[in-house]
């Protein structure tokens, strides 16, 4: 080994899921959006003029800012924009958990979790979901540094009640609750009315999932103005242009158009509900999703047997190979069709394996 190994930082990094380069694939593994952004995005890009990429953008991404503080009804120093909620994420493990007691969040929960505390050298501890995948809000009342949860949680989709959630702030004024609210626009209740209340709370959303614009990269935080300025110290000590000129214009664009918003919401979890029915009927069971994906698994057929085949069909979701759920497959609500061919092959598989 050379001497310089010594001094370098390393970790083993998050894996992201598949972008396959093939065409034509049912692409359900990475629970993105199937419907387009709204459409005033496309026109902020079309007329973008590439004359104004001369100009450094707006380090506070302002006008962003504002359009998302004005849409949930807060105060523009109640809010932060970041490169993707990840990046959101990873400020708010930087700025908000430096204590030495270790950081709590679920056993199974977002992989990227672990991997951020290992980075910043963060101890952490995972309490246990229950057996029917659910977080129990009473092992966060133990002594921590910090408390991170995704609501609803993922990869299960089970939702965390806001009187539950309450009862974890109220038991822990003393350190920052982060509320990861990535798929709460598929049904679950926000936190967000909550950070009035409770100065130590932020609530981190994101652009990729409701609003379809994975692509772009946009997440944000809300919390009280000292949080949110906190955020901003260390954002400003590590890179002030995070947003760039097209993402800021095309994100507040797409946070103006309600009435599309809620509209695929809408979709999303009309074919959520009907493709349980169809998953329940062929022998599968999954915790009760409120997000855009179902995390189940079959009475009988191994989940890794599964996967292969729906991938040798086209149709691809997402498996983790971990200690608890290596027998559940990660599915994607995508359109109707797509969710309508998905379960056509099962049934068939389902038939000739059984
Ligand atoms: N939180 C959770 C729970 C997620 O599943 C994801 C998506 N991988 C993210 C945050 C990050 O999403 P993004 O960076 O696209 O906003």
């Amino acid at each position: 080994m050379k001497k310089w190994e010594e001094n370098i930082r390393k970790v083993i990094p998050y894996t992201p899921g598949e972008q396959p380069k093939l065409q034509n694939l049912i692409k359900l593994n990475t629970n993105e959006n199937p419907y387009p952004p709204a459409p005033g995005v496309a026109s902020v890009i079309q007329s973008f003029s590439s004359d104004y990429l001369r100009l450094y953008p707006d380090p506070a991404a302002s006008e962003l800012v504002h359009a998302i503080a004005q849409n949930y009804g807060l105060a523009d120093d109640q809010v932060f924009v970041g490169v993707g909620s990840d990046d959101v994420l990873a400020m708010c493990f930087l700025t908000f958990f430096n204590s030495r007691k270790p950081i709590l969040f679920p056993d199974i929960t977002y992989s990227f979790y672990d991997v951020w505390a290992d980075l910043f050298r963060i101890p952490f501890r995972t309490p246990a979901l229950d057996d029917s995948f659910c977080i129990c809000p009473e092992d966060y009342m133990q002594e921590n540094g910090g408390i991170i949860f995704p609501n609803p949680n993922a990869p299960t989709g089970a939702v965390l009640s806001p009187d539950a959630i309450e009862r974890i702030l109220s038991a822990n004024p003393d350190v920052i609750v982060i509320v990861d609210e990535a798929y709460i626009d598929f049904g679950g209740e926000s936190a967000l009315p909550l950070i009035d209340r409770y100065d130590n709370l932020v609530v981190v959303q994101t652009f990729s999932k409701s609003r379809s614009m994975a692509g772009m990269r946009i997440g944000f935080a809300c919390a009280s103005p000292t949080l949110i300025h906190y955020l901003n110290d260390v954002k400003y000590s590590y890179n002030s242009y995070t947003m760039n000129r097209v993402t800021i214009a095309a994100g507040t664009a797409a946070i103006k158009d309600k009435a599309y918003f809620e509209e695929t919401c809408r979709k999303i979890i009309e074919t959520r509900e009907w493709t349980k029915k169809e998953l329940s009927a062929l022998g599968f069971s999954f915790p009760d999703s409120c997000a855009n994906f179902i995390f189940a698994q079959h009475k009988k057929i191994p989940a890794p047997e599964l996967f292969k085949a729906l991938r040798e069909a086209g149709i691809i979701v997402r498996y983790f190979n971990k200690p608890r759920i290596d027998n559940h497959l990660r599915i994607t609500i995508g359109t109707p069709d797509e969710m309508r061919r998905l379960i056509d092959f099962l049934k068939q598989y389902c038939q000739n394996h059984l």
